[in-house]
């Protein structure tokens, strides 16, 4: 008989399991083995609720929690609804990050974005780059509050000892995306405009087509998620992506290939282009050993099928 203890298994909260990149960590860390998964509806765990939010974590003793919990939308929605999406990310991030740290969580992975680096800078960009220059207005407000979270874990981290970090994905596709026309990012939103244009009849993409835009699959997203989970090593600020762009002319074109469309695409230049370029230097990633498995034209087939799976009408 083995004098060994078995392995204890890794307590850890997904928070945002529904969501795109949620399901997608929550959904490794089960296939993985090792890591007790615990997830909340909205419906049993109001994030906007401090008093629950601590009350549940305290009640809870996790090993690691995962902040993939947030009010996002495209480049629309985030123009029509600023208020919310700055209000609701600073109390889900206030709530679950310092929530954590008074109920002894030692290890806590948020999600910032790409989209928190300033509008004018090097390309691809550097972690250093965070807060060289001004914001895209589109999403300032959004951004603003991911930045507060990044500081958040940073400053636990210092005064407290833990290890308390973020990753920085790209736009993420995948499995449960938003394909909401007004409220979904672009390539969600191109899946289900192509699909559903008759063949030869034109299709609207807004703006001019020249911004370039980082793309990342969420199965992706989550394998880094867990690589630098289980790599110490990783801490502070992390760009996850590919470190490659492409402009939103040429995802317009894959897609239309892959759905099999063949009208023309009208350019809706009434519509914000937003950034010109958010490609995220990966070199520290790629340094910790970790590279993308999934390129864009096979991800795009997968997030189709998707589509066509388990939300396409006909
Ligand atoms: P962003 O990366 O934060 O700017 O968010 P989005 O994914 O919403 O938009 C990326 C780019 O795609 C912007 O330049 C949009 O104007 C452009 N775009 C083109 N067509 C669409 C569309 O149908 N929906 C969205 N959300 N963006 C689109």
């Amino acid at each position: 008989m083995s004098t060994r203890a078995p392995k204890k298994a890794t307590k850890v909260f997904v928070a945002g399991h529904r969501g795109l990149v949620g399901s997608a960590i929550a959904r490794r860390l089960e296939y993985e083995g090792g890591y007790e998964v615990v997830t909340r509806t909205r419906q049993e765990l109001d994030l906007l609720d401090q008093a629950a939010t601590h009350a549940f974590l305290a009640e809870q003793k996790f090993d690691l929690v995962i902040v993939a919990a947030a009010k996002v939308g495209g480049i629309r929605a985030n123009s029509e609804y600023p208020a919310d999406f700055i209000s609701q990310n600073l109390a889900i991030e206030s709530n679950l990050i310092w929530g954590s740290h008074l109920a002894d969580v030692p290890a806590l992975l948020f999600l910032g974005s790409s989209c928190v680096y300033p509008r004018e800078t090097a390309q691809p960009i550097p972690e250093e780059a965070l807060l060289s220059g001004k914001l895209e207005p589109t999403n300032a407000p959004y951004a603003v509050a991911k930045i507060a979270g990044i500081y958040l874990c940073d400053s636990i981290t210092k005064q407290f000892g833990r290890r308390y970090f973020t990753a920085m994905p790209p736009n993420v596709y995948g499995p449960n995306d938003n394909f909401d026309l007004k409220t979904s990012h672009v390539l969600p939103a191109l899946i289900r405009k192509f699909h559903e244009a008759l063949p030869d009849r034109p299709v609207t993409v807004w703006g001019s087509g020249k911004p370039k835009r980082e793309f990342l699959h969420s199965d992706d997203v989550a394998d880094a998620l867990l690589f630098l989970i289980e790599h110490p090593e990783a801490s502070g600020l992390i760009n996850v992506g590919t470190g490659t762009s492409v402009t939103i002319r040429q995802l317009a074109e894959t897609i239309q290939s892959v759905v099999g469309h063949t009208g023309p695409i009208e350019w809706d230049s009434s519509m914000p282009d937003g950034f010109p370029e958010k490609t995220m230097d990966v070199t520290k990633l790629h340094g910790l050993g970790w590279r993308h498995r999934i390129e864009l034209d096979q991800g795009i087939q997968l997030a189709y099928d998707w589509y066509r799976e388990h939300v396409a009408e006909r």
